[in-house]
């Protein structure tokens, strides 16, 4: 049997099946992840400062017009739409077998091709919130506006609700991590170089029958894996979805 036909039929004979999921789901819709030859961690930095400098709290703090520079630049892409890997997932979900995805994204493209259970570990784009006020705001409020965007009722900053580092993920969205992960009887990973935690431990909670590891390159959960599949994530989903 292939590779692709053991994942097939492992995802029709799974009923509780959790996504675990990185940038490299999102790269074959045009949003560069971090780590890959093309990712952001290859470009050097604005004014020398990594991207992971750039995306801390500090930084936000001190430097809040570059951050939103590169926030703007690098992070949000409005005109990114689903590939094969979230047409796949949301397909799996109607058909009531996918228990949830967790994502470390924060594109919310998942929700766009139709998954609702969704667990963002590290927030959303599309969450936006004054840090004076607390009111909410959308995306398109964001983007309505140019460099720091600011609250129309006191002037507050607004800023994205994700998780910058130096922060702490959202408890609740952790608890329900562990207890997808303790229920579900296949896990496929994919597009995580599994370096970033807490989230890449969280894994470790899974107990079911099979993990299938989807990555273009090498990660230390590699020999947990029962099937490892280093082929674009998105042609790889794209020939599965013709055969569900
Ligand atoms: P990462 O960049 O560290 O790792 C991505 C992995 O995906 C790499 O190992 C790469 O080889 C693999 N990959 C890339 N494209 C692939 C493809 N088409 N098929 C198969 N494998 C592919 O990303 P990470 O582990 O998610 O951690 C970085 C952090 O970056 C996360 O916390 C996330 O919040 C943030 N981030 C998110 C986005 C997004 O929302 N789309 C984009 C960039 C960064």
């Amino acid at each position: 049997m292939d590779k692709i036909e053991q994942l097939t039929t492992w995802l029709q004979q799974s009923q509780r099946i959790v996504f675990f999921g990185g940038a490299g789901t999102s790269t074959e819709s045009g949003i560069p992840d971090f780590r890959s030859a093309q990712g952001l961690y290859s470009e050097n930095g604005k004014r020398g400062y990594s991207p992971e400098e750039m995306l801390s709290r500090s930084f936000f703090e001190k430097e809040t017009e570059l951050f939103f520079e590169f926030y703007r630049s690098k992070l949000i892409h409005p005109q990114a739409k689903p590939n094969p890997v979230h047409n796949v997932l949301a397909l799996l979900e109607k058909q009531g077998k996918l228990l949830s995805i967790i994502t470390q994204n924060i594109d919310g493209l998942h929700q766009m091709a139709g998954n609702q259970k969704v667990l963002e570990l590290h927030g959303s784009i599309h969450r936006n919130y004054c840090t004076t006020c607390r009111h909410s705001y959308t995306l398109d409020d964001v983007l309505a506006q140019s460099g720091v965007p600011r609250c129309p009722i006191d002037q507050g900053v607004i800023r994205p609700d994700v998780v910058l580092y130096g922060e702490s993920l959202n408890q609740d969205v952790l608890e329900k991590t562990v207890e997808v992960l303790s229920q579900a009887d296949l896990l496929l990973i994919g597009g995580t170089s599994l370096t970033v935690y807490p989230a890449a431990g969280l894994v470790s909670y899974f107990r079911g029958q099979h993990t299938v590891l989807l990555n273009a390159s090498p990660t230390g959960h590699d020999r947990h894996a029962d099937l490892l599949i280093t082929d674009p994530m998105g042609s790889v989903m794209e020939k599965v979805q013709q055969r569900l």
